[in-house]
């Protein structure tokens, strides 16, 4: 079969690879109709190098139709219409019980001391082929799988995947008050969802990015916006300017650790990045580079006693956190990987022909599998209006 690997730094490539096989009876093996790029496969494009071996093949957002089922598999059946969710879990350990899925406890890698295994992020989260591919193969497919309708197209159920459950999730945690406020910084994929979620849920939203075409595409959507770049480290004051000088009730951090900083900035991090970890992060801080994180955005942003969701991820050295202004304005903190299955059940029933989140149209663009490599690259430069791309296997 066809798939995206990854060879190098920014370097990756359509591969011809061995066809995946059920392997444990709790396997099924899916051919993919639809997969899109996420912003975390931009962290393993970039910076996390480290942990990728050349021929891994990426991809953790696909949607298809079931090819084959190992014999303990009983709930689906070949011809089955499935999203697969991100993380891989056994939905019956301690973890999962608790709805705490990315911990599930079968197929974390203990001595990594990482969550749950997930699809396409190599010996990070447990080394298992991504679905960038024609096809893929689920382990503990009796319970990662969400089975979903014939008719729509795969744009309506694809983000249950990760777009909607993360976006949903970053809300949540956010714990905004009734009728109250939320900041959301970044507002690639994830943000703009958990926009749309935020203002479904009747939440004031200001959204932060600095990319004109993201901006926009949100302001066309009520969003109130303001572009990083006319206020830089000034765009605390921006917001409180805009809320009686007290800052929203909430945080959302959907950046993460490639936060867009000043070029001299850029290339202090990457040689602070060469430093034993114990030197690094208070390298980073001493350096005063911390504080070009979004977090430490968030954390100037969000009113005394208020909450931050961090959805965007966080690893390796990059740690901005000033725990002592954390301390001082009571603030709550909330994160982690997406938990899917817990949010599926509320998302659905606005999975509806009014559409009310805009998923039918909430991709920019739908792209061969063979294009993987120009598709990357836009998405990272930001390039031709790219927002959401998705990649078709078999067209
Ligand atoms: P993306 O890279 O397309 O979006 C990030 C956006 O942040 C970009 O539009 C960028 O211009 C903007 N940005 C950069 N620096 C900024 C700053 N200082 N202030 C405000 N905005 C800034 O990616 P995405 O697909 O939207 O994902 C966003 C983050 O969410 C990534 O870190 C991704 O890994 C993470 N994520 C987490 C989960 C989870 O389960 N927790 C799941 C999916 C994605
Ligand atoms: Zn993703
Ligand atoms: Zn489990």
């Amino acid at each position: 079969m066809r798939a995206v690997t990854w060879q190098g730094k920014r370097k990756i490539s359509v591969e011809t690879v061995p066809d995946p096989t059920i392997v444990e009876p709790t396997d099924a093996i899916i051919k993919v109709t639809t997969t899109n790029i996420c912003g975390s496969d931009l962290h393993l494009y970039e910076t996390l190098g480290a942990f990728m071996n050349p021929g891994d093949i990426l991809g953790h957002e696909p949607i298809g139709i079931v090819e084959e089922i190992g014999s303990d598999i009983t709930d689906l059946e070949v011809g089955d219409r499935v999203v697969i969710p991100f993380q891989i879990s056994c939905g019956n350990c301690f973890m999962c019980n608790s709805s705490l899925y990315t911990q599930c406890e079968t197929t974390q890698v203990r001595d990594q001391g990482t969550g749950a295994a997930l699809f396409g992020f190599s010996e990070l989260y447990g080394s298992v082929p991504g679905g960038q591919a024609e096809y893929l193969r689920v382990p503990q497919a009796q319970f990662t799988h969400i089975k979903v309708p014939e008719g729509p197209d795969d744009s309506r159920f694809v983000y249950l995947s990760d777009v909607l459950p993360t976006a949903w999730q970053s809300v949540e945690y956010a714990a905004v008050p009734p009728g109250g406020s939320v900041t959301i910084l970044g507002l690639g994929p994830i943000g703009d969802m958990a926009a749309r979620i935020a203002q479904h849920k009747g939440f004031r939203v200001i959204g932060i990015d600095r990319v004109p075409e993201r901006l926009a595409r949100l302001e066309k959507r009520g969003v109130e916006t303001l572009n990083l770049d006319d206020y830089g480290d000034k765009i605390g004051d921006a917001v409180r300017a805009l809320t009686d000088g007290r800052g929203t009730d909430s945080v959302i951090d959907a950046v993460g650790m490639e936060a867009h900083g000043s070029p001299i900035a850029k290339l202090a991090q990457q040689f602070i990045g060469l430093l034993p970890d114990a030197i690094a992060a208070p390298a980073m801080r001493t350096a005063g580079l911390d504080r070009l994180g979004a977090l430490y955005s968030a954390i100037d942003i969000v009113r005394r006693g208020g909450t931050i969701s961090v959805i965007g991820v966080y690893g390796g050295k990059i740690d901005p956190l000033p725990l002592m202004t954390l301390f001082d304005k009571q603030i709550q903190l909330r994160m982690g990987q997406a938990n899917v299955k817990k949010w599926v059940n509320d998302i659905i029933p606005l999975l509806t022909d009014d559409d009310p989140l805009g998923v039918d149209t909430f991709a920019t663009h739908q792209l061969p599998l063979e294009q993987a490599p120009h598709a990357y690259e836009i998405f990272q430069k930001k390039q031709d209006g790219a927002v959401k791309i998705q990649l078709k296997p078999h067209l």
